[in-house]
């Protein structure tokens, strides 16, 4: 069984998360040889996921003195006991000096980090989320163990984690899939089987990143104006220093406001070492990055360089090509420019470019119907028995390598998660199959399925 161990300082609320996890299922391990009564195993589940969750209760009564170095043995014992960590913070206290050591601790000895932002209920969360940051562990995960918030995404998190669970689940729909009656599923129809599990009432989430001078504020302000002319003055507008809110016909979108975050940024220097940068942070809050460019220098090394960290996030990309009123030729333009695109970011392939101009407003409604398209495109999750289909065509089309003369069997795919998509592909030695052919099928799945610019995952699975 999966073991995952919630750790971090006294009071960060551990133990509701703990409770709220396992309900009545705990399971007292006070007389097992080798753990101490300061650590509670207990029987978790989450959606249809199982798994068994370790807390590091008991440290309420230790006195001041004593209690860094209980903790951080008690601590260093949970993680190595487990197979992965979610590390709590409270988001409303921010990230403090023994925060700083857990991290410390984890960055050395744990196997997977998840990042937890806790009490992050209402708006005083964001502010210690967005500290945590500088924690150099990822994206932290905001939730409220007290509220039950948050739980979906961690969910998404545990998900490809938890051990056995995505092929139990694809065994049982292979099993379903066989016995039901053959029905036939054309994988040319795009979004009839498509059931996007996001929740149109939550903000999407867009960055927008870019070179100094790209014209990011004055985008933001455009998007922001237009947003006030279409739903008059009086509409809730909320503005804090790091996003702003706005309504796209009725559907709520923030957007990460770079310039508000380097100020943020530098009062909280004083206190915390923040060191990734204003992009890097901007790119790890998003659900879309829109990354900026100035036509008249596209592709500089630092645009490069945020297009390919949003892809690695696993962020739904979309590219907009500023000032496109300066430009006088611009087919000729657009096509050298999609030729640069295709040969510097082959990994985001397919992503849509979108000219516009920030001053004048022209583009907007297309940036916005492609941020809109991208993040469908992130949550889009195909049915088992189409991938399946999809995949024997591949084999039919491509056979896998036989190195030593022994055929690499892919037996058979499933969708493991989504934002970004991503799917496990069960199969005999994973570790034997050529790079190149993962990109033939990751290449197959983005054509085939129209997912043009979203990162898609792919994973292996050894079996049998
Ligand atoms: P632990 O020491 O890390 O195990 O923390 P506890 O679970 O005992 O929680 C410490 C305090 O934080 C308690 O008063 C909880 O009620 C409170 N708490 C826990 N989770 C949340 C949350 O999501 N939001 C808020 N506002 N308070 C919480
Ligand atoms: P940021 O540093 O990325 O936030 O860039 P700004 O929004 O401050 O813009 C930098 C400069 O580019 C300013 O002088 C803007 O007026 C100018 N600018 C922004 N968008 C456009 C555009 O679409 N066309 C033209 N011609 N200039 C623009």
């Amino acid at each position: 069984m999966f073991k995952l161990a919630i750790v971090g300082r006294p009071n960060v609320g551990k133990s509701t998360l703990f409770n709220r996890l396992v309900g009545r299922r705990l399971a007292l391990v006070d007389d097992q040889p080798g753990v101490t009564r300061d650590l509670r195993e207990g029987e978790a589940r989450l959606g249809d996921l199982k798994f068994t969750v370790i807390d590091t209760a008991g440290l309420e009564d230790a006195t001041d003195d004593s209690l860094q170095g209980r903790m951080r043995r008690l601590t260093e014992r949970a993680v190595d006991m487990a197979d992965a960590c979610l590390f709590m913070i409270d988001a409303r206290a921010g990230v403090t000096a023994n925060d700083q050591l857990f991290a410390e601790i984890l960055r050395r000895r744990a196997k997977t980090v998840i990042l937890a932002a806790n009490k992050a209920e209402g708006a005083a969360g964001s502010a210690g989320a967005l500290e945590a940051y500088g924690l150099g562990l990822g994206e932290p995960l905001q939730l409220s163990g007290e509220h039950g918030e948050g739980m979906s995404e961690l969910y998404s998190a545990l998900l490809p984690l938890v051990d056995g669970h995505a092929e139990e689940i694809a065994a049982a729909e292979l099993a379903a899939l066989e016995s039901a009656p053959d029905i036939d599923i054309d994988i040319s129809d795009e979004d009839g089987e498509d059931f996007p599990e996001y929740d149109p009432k939550k903000p999407l989430q867009v960055a927008v990143v870019g070179r100094p001078n790209a014209g990011k504020s004055t985008l933001i302000n455009q998007l922001l104006g237009e947003d006030r002319l279409l739903t008059g003055p009086e509409a809730g507008i909320t503005r804090d220093s790091i996003s702003v809110q706005v309504d796209w016909d009725g559907r709520p979108v923030r957007i990460f406001d770079t310039a508000g975050m380097r100020k943020k940024a530098k009062i909280q220097d004083k206190v915390e070492k923040l060191s990734v940068s204003d992009g890097l942070r901007a790119v790890r809050f998003a659900e879309v990055v829109v990354v900026l460019l100035d036509v008249e220098i596209p592709f500089e090394q630092q645009d490069l360089r945020i297009a390919d960290l949003a892809e690695r996030e696993g962020r739904a990309v979309v590219v907009g090509i500023n000032k496109w009123d300066l430009e006088d030729h611009r087919q000729e333009k657009l096509a050298e420019l999609k030729t640069a695109f295709e040969r510097l970011l082959p990994q985001l392939r397919g992503a849509p470019l979108v000219t516009l101009s920030a001053k004048t407003g022209r583009g907007m409604d297309r940036l916005r119907e492609a941020i809109e398209r991208a993040h469908v495109t992130w949550n889009r999750r195909i049915p088992t028995a189409q991938l399946n289909r999809w995949l024997g065509a591949m084999l039919e089309a491509h056979p896998p390598p036989a190195p030593g003369g022994r055929r690499i069997k892919l037996r058979y795919m499933t969708q493991a998660k989504t934002r970004p998509p991503g799917f496990v592909v069960m199969c005999s030695h994973p570790d034997k199959l050529p790079d190149a052919y993962k990109r033939y099928l990751v290449n197959g799945l983005r054509q085939d399925f129209d997912m043009p610019g979203t990162p898609i995952r792919l994973w292996f699975r050894g079996q049998g």
